[in-house]
């Protein structure tokens, strides 16, 4: 396994700037989780790193050796793409000891380690069927064995989870996320479902517009967005304008106590649906809709004075209905400023 950097990098095709002066560093058996939405350039820095790509300026090293030029063969990664589709002229066997032996791996070496990944994941039992026989998650399996089989100093996922269904999805999550922890494999995760990157990521890098707006642990980017856009992406926020004076944000509809905010005429500040407590509190409106979204509630609540803000309801909805009133608190700690 590597440590892979990724050092100014910037990729250009004609007047498009899809990756631009972006550094990060993946550690040795870290997954590093690349979020952002269509056409913030996730794609062209996994295929730079893979060297699909070659970097208009920046360096690209795994552990200090620089491989900006070397070209995909010489890089050893493994990737699992959605629309890598298997070789449906092999069985799964085949597809897993294909790149060992293009590698010149002996037979008996390639069977052995092919065996042991379709175990360690769970479809030894597949190794004699024809992948097009197989569901989405096991052909999905089938990837992942096929990509790890060559031993790669890095791992590379381009929504390897598209078109599977809800259910399957968030299963092979958990089994994924754990089991990339315990192979210590360096991994990058593309996708544009900042859920999936939560739940299986060890840090997250959110692009928009082809740069790195934040990287952090999961619950550091959910929790202190850095800015405004970050907030936005990852999970719903509202951004509330005030005023922060003498340890007190005035937001004209409300005011709160917030001694630790520094003093700032044009404060955004960006709260998280679950963080107003709802029942009492100085800050009041009115229900203008109640949604349900899988196991949670939400409400949009017109402000007196205000803009509409959604809130998360407790369990199921308290009884709380469209032209209700709402009275809500607010802690200050659950404020996060988000002026660039
Ligand atoms: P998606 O989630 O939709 O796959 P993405 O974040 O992966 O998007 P990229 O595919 O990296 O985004 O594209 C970033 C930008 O670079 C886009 O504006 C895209 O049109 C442009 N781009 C990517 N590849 C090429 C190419 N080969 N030639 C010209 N422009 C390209």
């Amino acid at each position: 396994m590597s440590e892979v950097a990724l050092d100014h990098v910037t990729k250009r095709f004609d007047s498009t700037t899809a990756v631009d002066d972006v550094s990060l560093t993946i550690a040795d058996g870290e997954v590093l989780g690349v979020v952002g939405p269509s056409g913030c350039g996730k794609t062209t820095t996994l295929r730079l790193v893979a060297g699909f790509e070659t970097a208009t300026d920046g360096a690209i090293r795994y552990d200090g050796d620089d491989v900006t030029h070397a070209p995909p063969e010489n890089r050893n990664v493994g990737l699992v793409f959605q629309s890598y589709a298997l070789f449906d002229n092999m069985s799964v066997l085949g597809n897993v000891t294909f790149g060992p032996k293009m590698h010149g791996v002996g037979k008996t070496e390639r069977r052995e380690r092919a065996f042991e990944l379709l175990e360690l994941l769970d479809i030894a039992e597949l190794a004699d069927r024809d992948p097009r026989t197989l569901s989405g998650g096991q052909q999905q399996r089938v990837g992942l064995a096929r990509a790890l089989a060559i031993e790669p100093r890095i791992l590379l996922l381009d929504e390897p989870m598209t078109g599977l269904d809800a259910k399957l999805k968030q299963s092979l999550r958990t089994e994924l996320g754990e089991l990339l922890d315990d192979l210590g494999v360096t991994t990058l995760y593309v996708t544009h479902d900042q859920e999936q990157a939560m739940a299986m990521c060890d840090r997250i890098a959110v692009m928009n517009d082809g740069v790195v707006e934040q990287v952090g642990s999961p619950a550091d980017v959910y929790e202190s967005p850095a800015n405004e856009f970050v907030a936005n992406f990852v999970g719903t926020s509202n951004v509330l304008s005030g005023s922060v004076r003498g340890g007190r944000v005035d937001f004209g509809f409300a005011a709160i106590e917030a001694p630790d905010l520094p003093a700032r005429e044009d404060a955004n500040l960006a709260v998280r649906p679950a963080d107003f407590t709802v029942g009492s509190g100085p800050i009041s409106g009115e229900v203008r809709n109640v949604f349900y979204l899988g196991g949670t509630v939400q409400a949009v609540a017109a402000l007196d004075g205000g803009p509409e803000v959604t809130v998360a309801l407790d369990g199921d909805g308290s009884g709380i209905s469209k032209g209700d009133r709402l009275d809500l608190g607010l802690d200050a700690s659950d404020l996060h400023l988000v002026n660039e």
